[in-house]
């Protein structure tokens, strides 16, 4: 890899153009020997190296993936070597370009190597033109054919040069192959700089037989510059995100699309990393929109003030934000462990001081893709791990998430089962423990693969989980569910179906409208429909959900937490939601007969919902003694193998208006 080796490389290379600077200055220096500092006409002089200062002081800074600022100064420097000796031309535009950089607190390094350029481009030009014109030749004669020629060609070889001095530099310090970093910068803003330069000689001109009408000329140029920040403005709106000027997600697709052809040909890693915020959405309800986006431009400010040179950072929408960094794993968790630690400092907004969380996905070219679009979404998916585990910042986990050549095969196919209607659903009866009475079914998808055969549900949910797949098979289920509550409606079984949501759906906030609409198209009582919903999937971005289930639950529709006691949610975040009921995990129910500690869990949590007023489903029950403890501790309705196991609506309408048998003697046993 040569970019171990730049470091050196770029010293070297700065050596050599600071040495060709000050030789080309000497050289110069004589050429000048002899003759009047300020030339023949000092007037003109002077208001060059006035219009110069003017605009050195007014760029034009282009944030691009490279930041670049264009000035106008080029055109003065030019017009001045027309007019004056090589040396005060020389002299005059490396004090304007060093006072202006240095007072911008621009590395000194950087200060003495663009000087040197500027010295090689303009000296170097400047001995060409004597070589091919006498060089007072205006003084005595109009504009010639030959000498605009001239003029023309010697600018040609300022910018050029300058070009590919600059060039030189910026290719060694970012590792990036010379032809590509060109290619970059020969773009509007050197358009720009070309047609500026070719008024020089007209600045001449003017300026030796009517200084007086310089003003006018002066006009002119600045009517050019003006276009062109105007023309820039427009393609820095099209690809910049307006609130914190960073890149936009067009603008990052195109540079890292960029960035990730380089690495492949350097054979370099990359990693990207993407933040989403935690509890954005609590302050813009809280503290209003002006300062949610207050903090969102002091996000953009921190990310922007911790990247690398080559780095970019983008703000995708919302609070989303990436930064692509050259390095592999370790620079990746670097990087976003650094930016956490910037993030957790408080935000003084307006002098109230504000905490944010972030969390950060994690996936490295070319391991978990080779692509931007793929790199975006092994990020993404990192990034919800993150969020789920509160790990603050994950590396995309092939062993979960990898989508391997099966999964992302079964996921390619998943639409058109759908479609097919490859997938249909099983459901697995609830039972009130008081009565015996089946009250309730949960739904549970199959896939009736025709090459694979059965496919349970745990091989397929996850990987669609991670995409926007889920959205769709969400729907799908919940219009079969819905269809069969409404059939079981219509003969006379007014139970409720339960159906599992994923996080994506509790994060779409158009969700609760679309169950609504499912519901009112398939007849159903909203009441008749319980969505199951994981602590997790609550964890991962509390405010939105509580958007979503308080709108799900003004429609009637019921909601419990599956799969309790698995995962880390605490009794303020229970408390804060809209929830019916809690469905202890099978996992503490099926051993609570042979170990003590799952005995007390299961009891706590029935003590726990009791006081929070809600109901509680034990899943996993499967035998007759886990029925009975289960109704000594009052809880109110079981499901499990002992009752059914997952059947076909047909098998289980039939036994939808007797109580279960074997309930109703655990019922007994119970009392007694
Ligand atoms: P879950 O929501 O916890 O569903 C209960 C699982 O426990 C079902 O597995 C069921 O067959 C099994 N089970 C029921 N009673 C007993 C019992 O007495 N003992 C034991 N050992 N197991 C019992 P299944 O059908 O394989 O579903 C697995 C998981 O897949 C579900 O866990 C749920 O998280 C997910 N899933 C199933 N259908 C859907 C769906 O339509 N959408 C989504 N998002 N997830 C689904
Ligand atoms: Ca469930
Ligand atoms: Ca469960």
């Amino acid at each position: 890899m040569n970019h171990a080796r730049s470091p050196l490389r770029l010293r070297v290379y700065i050596g050599a153009v600071v040495a060709g600077g000050i030789a080309t200055f000497v050289v110069a220096w004589h050429a000048s020997a002899g003759q009047a500092l300020l030339g023949r006409v000092p007037a003109a002089v002077c208001v060059f190296v006035a219009l110069l200062i003017v605009a050195e002081f007014n760029p034009l800074v282009l944030h691009g993936a490279n930041e670049m600022a264009f000035t106008a100064s080029l055109l003065f420097s030019f017009a001045l070597l027309l007019v004056a000796p090589p040396v005060t031309c020389i002299g005059a535009s490396i004090i304007c370009s060093m006072g202006v950089e240095f007072a911008k607190r621009r590395p000194p390094v950087r200060v003495v190597f663009n000087s040197a350029s500027l010295s090689i481009a303009l000296g170097v030009a400047a001995l060409l033109f004597r070589a091919v014109h006498d060089p007072t030749y205006l003084l005595a004669h109009p504009a010639s054919a030959v000498w605009l020629t001239a003029c023309v060609l010697v600018a040609l070889v300022a910018l050029v040069l300058n070009l590919l001095l600059t060039g030189g530099a910026m290719a060694l310090s970012r590792g990036r192959q010379f032809r590509l970093v060109l290619r970059d910068m020969v773009d509007l803003s050197t358009a720009m700089e070309g047609l500026l330069l070719m008024m020089a000689p007209v600045f001449a001109l003017v300026a030796v037989h009517g200084l007086a009408m310089v003003p006018m000329l002066a006009l002119g140029a600045w009517a050019i510059y003006r276009s062109a920040r105007v023309a820039l403005s427009h393609r820095h709106d099209a690809t910049h995100d307006p609130l914190t000027g960073l890149a936009n997600r067009r603008m990052f697709a195109e540079d890292a699309t960029q960035q990730v052809r380089d690495a492949e040909r350097a054979e370099r890693p990359l990693a990207l990393l993407h933040l989403d915020l935690d509890n954005f959405k609590e302050i813009n309800d809280q503290f209003g929109h002006a300062v949610g986006d207050l903090v969102l431009v002091e996000v953009a400010d921190r990310l922007r003030a911790n990247r690398l040179s080559e780095d970019l950072v983008a703000r995708l929408g919302g609070d989303e934000f990436v930064v692509l960094i050259h390095g592999a794993e370790a620079d990746g968790r670097r990087a976003a462990q650094n930016a956490l630690t910037t993030l957790n400092a408080p935000f003084d907004v307006e002098g109230v001081p504000i905490s944010i969380q972030g969390s950060f996905g994690v996936a490295l070219f070319p391991d978990h893709g080779s692509t931007v679009p793929e790199l975006l979404h092994s990020s993404d998916v990192a990034m919800y791990r993150a969020k789920t585990s509160h790990a603050g910042v994950h590396l995309y986990d092939e062993g979960v998430d990898r989508f391997g050549p099966t999964k992302l095969g079964l996921l390619g196919e998943l639409t058109r089962a759908m479609n097919e209607e490859e997938l249909f659903l099983l459901y697995q009866t609830q039972v009130d423990l008081k009565t015996g009475l089946i009250t309730g079914a949960e739904a549970l998808v199959r896939w009736e693969h025709p090459l694979r055969g059965l496919l349970q549900p745990t091989t397929f949910i996850p990987a669609a989980e991670q995409t926007d797949l889920v959205h769709s098979l969400t729907a799908y289920v919940l219009r079969i569910a819905a269809e069969q509550g409404a059939a079981w409606v219509a003969a006379g079984h007014p139970i409720q179906v339960a159906v599992n949501v994923s996080a994506r759906n509790l994060h779409d906030l158009a969700f609760p409208d679309k169950v609504a609409t499912i519901l009112a198209e398939c007849g159903l009582d909203p009441r008749l429909l319980e969505i199951e919903i994981t602590e997790n999937a609550v964890l991962t971005d509390p405010a939105r959900t509580a958007v979503v289930l308080e709108r799900l639950r003004s429609l009637g529709v019921g909601i419990s937490i599956d799969d309790f006691g698995t995962g880390y949610s605490s009794l303020a975040t229970l408390r804060s939601l809209p929830i019916d009921r809690l469905k202890i995990d099978r996992s503490f129910v099926s051993d609570m007969m042979t170990s003590p500690e799952d005995a007390t869990i299961v009891r706590s949590i029935i003590e726990l919902a009791q006081n929070l007023g809600i109901g509680t489903v034990a899943e996993g029950v499967e035998n007759r003694a886990i029925a009975t403890a289960l109704q000594r501790l009052s809880c109110d309705t079981a499901q499990g193998y002992l009752v059914s196991h997952p059947s076909r609506a047909e098998d289980i309408t039939p036994i939808l208006d007797r109580p279960v048998r074997a309930l109703v003697e655990t019922t007994l046993a119970a009392a007694v």
